[in-house]
């Protein structure tokens, strides 16, 4: 039994392991790197994958990062089952094709630029009709519902608590008379998260593959979070102003309008003002939440035995179309508005900060992880201006930082869970985190568990037997990197194109300032002469 690290190995995204098990090569996930370019490169080069030679799939979630690379990998051949659950198909149908719009959208930008330079298109990362394809492969299976894609496996899937839909992997692996368990973690949700269950606890491992993420952190006030949202909203309502709430479209967006309706219910979302959902995505996604109160938790079919719509708000007001995005700037006067993306880096919630970012009296309440070089994070960090557009624009609005929405398991929470295992020398792998809280995490996990967590590396392949020894192979591969040449040479010439056009702005600029100040010489010169004449 062997596994290969095709991603999420000391880093968070592109999470892909494929095993080799009972005679067949499969993968858990198939995430898209996401990240500085030096990691995004990897989402170019799937001939690693051999994507033909993978036989089927188990998806835990619905999340980019676990399963954005599949239309990609069926583009080149991939043709086996996709197993998940209902939600996780549900949501993923949307979610590949808005993804394989972005690419769309992003190569027809690199190619105007290439036509202007006389060179040849370049196609994108993968198309709405990749995706489509993908779709057909679609297997689902519920919670709790063992299966066995082929002889010699059986797999499970658990509830993982992180967004609707996602699940743990369980596997029974039989090769030569002998049974393995294998687990992989997928996302571990953060427990008494609004919406989903917590993650289910597994007691039983050979061989477990954990999740990371917040190895070196827990959240910080986690219970305070509805009681921050209610402060930005009484803040901005006192002053006739919006709240503009940069939100994931999935899950981030529901548990806020969830969060809006606990607020309304209390008392503390004034009835004058209404609460926009401006992400086409989102208002999408929301449906498929809808339909899938069986995957929700008990407090949330409480609520809905009860009569009651967790999912809906006296004023929610959803805008799909451009038009009445562009409507909601038009009317002034208090209102939240939750729009995508989360990290403010894209999507409509840009024009809501343009237009409210300036503005003494609006809030801007941040809800998730905003990474590195993202506008979002310059706001958090206190930047004074932003540039929106090609515009500078002043931070006036009231920045809030809630912390309390993460859908990952603090530091904290990943050792309860870890610790709810019984197997004796279960074989412990550190997968899905930034090589630094793995190392912190690992140490804790020693300290407390007396178990070593390995952590493999990008592109690693581990044979898995029982006893006290790893057989590690670092991939050959690794050592000798393949280059997908074309896609280097079109990526260096659309940054080439875009320093020419800079070069021409700011040569044309220095020349009419050298014009000017040339024309100022000569009038200065020119009245000089006068005074000296008028001296003699
Ligand atoms: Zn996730
Ligand atoms: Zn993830």
């Amino acid at each position: 039994m062997k596994v290969k690290f095709m991603g999420a190995a000391r880093t968070v995204t592109g999470s892909c392991y494929i095993l080799e098990a009972a005679g067949r090569r499969f993968a858990i996930d198939c995430g898209m790197h996401q990240g500085n370019a030096e990691i995004e490169k990897r989402n170019w080069d799937v001939d690693i994958y051999d994507p033909r030679g993978i036989e089927f799939m188990l998806m835990t979630h619905a999340h980019m990062d676990h399963s954005g690379l599949l239309p990609r990998l069926v583009q080149k051949g991939f043709r086996g089952k996709v197993y998940m659950t209902p939600p996780t198909r549900d949501l993923l149908r949307i979610m590949l094709l808005d993804s394989a719009h972005i690419q769309e959208m992003e190569a027809q930008w690199k190619n105007r630029k290439r036509l202007r330079l006389g060179d040849a298109d370049i196609s994108p990362l993968y198309t709405e009709k990749d995706a489509m394809a993908a779709f057909p492969l679609f297997s689902a299976v519920t919670y709790g519902e063992a299966f066995s894609p082929s002889p010699g496996l059986t797999v499970t899937f658990r509830d993982a608590g992180h967004i609707l839909g996602a699940a743990m992997v369980e596997l029974a692996i039989t090769e030569d008379g002998k049974t393995s368990r294998v687990v992989f973690s997928g996302d571990i949700g953060r427990p008494a998260q609004l919406l989903v269950r917590d993650p289910t606890a597994i007691e039983e491992a050979d061989f477990l593959f954990m999740e990371s993420t917040y190895g070196n952190r827990d959240h910080k006030d986690e219970s305070d979070s509805l009681n921050e949202l209610a402060e930005a909203i009484a803040y901005s309502h006192a002053r006739g102003e919006k709240v503009i709430i940069p939100a994931f479209a999935v899950e981030r967006t529901q548990e806020m309008i969830y969060s809006l309706h606990l607020l309304a219910k209390d008392g503390r979302l004034p009835a004058d003002m209404p609460v926009f959902v401006d992400s086409p995505l989102a208002i999408q996604a929301t449906e498929i939440f809808r339909k899938s109160p069986e995957y929700m938790d008990g407090e949330t079919k409480a609520l809905l035995a009860n009569g009651e719509d967790p999912l809906n708000l006296p004023g929610l007001r959803y805008t799909p179309t451009t038009q009445e995005s562009m409507e909601i700037n038009a009317v002034r006067g208090p209102a939240v508005v939750i729009s995508a993306s989360g990290m403010a880096n894209a999507g409509r919630i840009k024009h809501h900060l343009r237009h409210n970012l300036w503005r003494e009296g609006a809030s801007v309440v941040f809800v998730g992880f905003q990474a590195q070089g993202t506008m979002g994070r310059k706001i958090v960090d206190g930047a004074r201006k932003v540039r929106i557009f090609n515009e500078e624009v002043a931070v006036r609005a009231k920045v809030f930082t809630i912390n309390g929405f993460s859908a990952h398991a603090g530091q904290s929470q990943l050792i309860d869970w870890l610790g709810r295992f019984k197997t004796k020398g279960m074989r412990l792998f550190l997968i899905h985190g930034e090589y630094t809280a793995q190392q912190e995490l690992a140490g804790l996990i020693q300290s407390r568990f007396g178990i070593d967590a390995a952590i493999p590396d990008y592109l690693e392949e581990i044979t898995l037997a029982p006893g006290p020894e790893l057989a590690r192979v670092a991939y050959p591969e690794k050592a000798a990197p393949r280059i997908d040449w074309d896609f280097l040479i079109a990526d260096m010439e659309t940054r080439l194109a875009q320093l020419r056009e800079r070069r021409g702005e700011v040569e044309g600029k220095a020349w009419v300032e050298q014009t000017e100040l040339r024309d100022r010489l000569l009038e200065v010169n020119r009245s000089l002469a006068g005074i000296i004449s008028e001296i003699h």
